[in-house]
């Protein structure tokens, strides 16, 4: 494996995302991490606006000489989680973590900065780039609101990039996916009213637990039978509620879940036979049945073009070696609604010491980062942003 390139301000680097992580905080109550954001601007001298989508913040660089405009977009918000970590840099926050990384995509986005002006890019380089410090990653679709804002529809914006920590890959080494990279998301929450009574007169009543049994696994006959075999989706019913004693047979039973997929077409195949198959316990059971249907993020779809120039990048940064191609996840990612926007493509930065076999996992309360991806981030992304340009430039 090629070493590790290392910045001279590394411990600059580790020292912000200590802080960062320390001050974890809830989608949209990013009010210290904005803030911290914004004293760092302000020591790099940079440009920005804030209160983007409520606590978001944009900063914009400028060369002096006219070119194409960039983006790169950080998530800024935690997790509610209590870390299990025993480190001194541990959250100061109770309940509240970040453990998917976020603290490090700030970092990065950040060092990219540093990284830009302690090579003279404003003189030197051409062209415009936008940081989206982004509120509420985690289900509250803070990317959607920053774009809702309006502020960014007249932005001639070629391409944007992300980057995502991978704590299944090592140091040095990153993750790209083509086209689909995550799955769209709909969180189902159907609700079987019976009529309740005794357990030992089930005659007389209506179960909603038995109705509900069946259609729970009646439900997992659609990816089966209903799909053809070559296209993807889960549907996982994670939250299953009825009863209060073991011989009264209850009122209601509420079933909660989460389904994923990939295209559109899949998606609403999927929500036509869940509601066919809700709909028919009213007739099988004699329950009266509710099913609301909350769509989430779309799928995220990277531009095969984008991901292609990050390939490039990245064969030259950290070797041809370094680049893992993978399928899709069914996991969700807001910087959907940038590349709905704009053409755009997230990477994995491997994140795990290389010497340890193991790590944690994203959203574990003990997942932690070799703080050496925060070096390869800034180097790598700087390098795809800036050589776009020059690359677009010269087309
Ligand atoms: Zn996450
Ligand atoms: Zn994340």
């Amino acid at each position: 494996m090629s070493p590790i390139p290392m910045l001279s301000f590394h411990d600059w680097l580790v020292e912000l995302r200590r802080e960062f992580h320390q001050i974890p905080e809830r989608g949209y109550r990013e009010e210290k991490t904005s803030a911290k954001i914004r004293q760092v601007l302000d020591q790099l001298n940079v440009n920005y606006r804030s209160a983007v989508g409520k606590t978001g913040v944009v900063a914009r660089l400028k060369a002096d000489q006219a070119g194409p405009l960039v983006a790169y977009r950080a998530d800024m918000d935690a997790l509610p989680l209590e870390e299990a970590n025993d480190v001194p840099y541990k959250s100061q926050h109770k309940g509240m973590m970040h453990a998917c990384g976020h603290d490090g995509h700030v970092t990065v986005a950040l060092g990219i900065i540093r990284w830009l002006e302690e090579r003279d890019w404003h003189r030197k380089g051409r062209g415009e780039i936008l940081f989206f410090f982004q509120p509420a990653e985690e289900g509250g679709a803070g990317a959607k609101a920053m774009l809702d804002t309006g502020l960014f529809d007249q932005e001639p914006v070629k391409a944007i990039f992300a980057s995502h920590m991978n704590p299944e890959l090592p140091v040095g080494k990153v993750e790209l996916i083509y086209g689909t990279a995550h799955a769209a998301t709909n969180t189902i929450r159907i609700k079987i009213k019976g009529k309740g009574g005794h357990g030992a007169a089930p005659h007389l009543c209506v179960d909603p637990i038995v109705a509900g049994a069946h259609l729970l696994t009646q439900l997992q006959t659609f990816a089966s039978r209903s799909l053809c075999p070559l296209d993807s989706a889960v549907l996982s019913i994670c939250e299953f509620h009825a009863g209060t004693a073991e011989n009264i047979i209850p009122e209601e039973a509420v079933l909660n879940g989460t389904l994923r997929t990939f295209t559109p077409e899949v998606r609403e195949l999927a929500l036509r036979r869940i509601e066919e198959m809700v709909k028919s316990l009213d007739l099988t059971f004699g329950a009266t049945t509710t099913l609301v249907n909350t769509e989430g993020y779309p799928a995220h779809i990277n531009d095969s073009k984008m991901v292609d120039h990050l390939k490039d990048c990245v064969g030259e940064v950290l070797g041809v070696d370094a680049a893992h191609i993978s399928r899709p996840k069914m996991g969700a990612e807001d910087f959907a609604y940038f590349c709905q926007k704009w053409p755009g493509a997230m990477i994995g930065l491997g994140c795990h010491d290389p010497a340890k076999g193991f790590q944690y996992a994203l959203h574990s309360p003990h997942f932690n980062l070799d703080e050496r991806v925060l070096d390869v981030g800034v180097q790598l992304m700087g390098y795809a942003l800036v050589q776009f340009i020059e690359k677009a430039q010269s087309r």
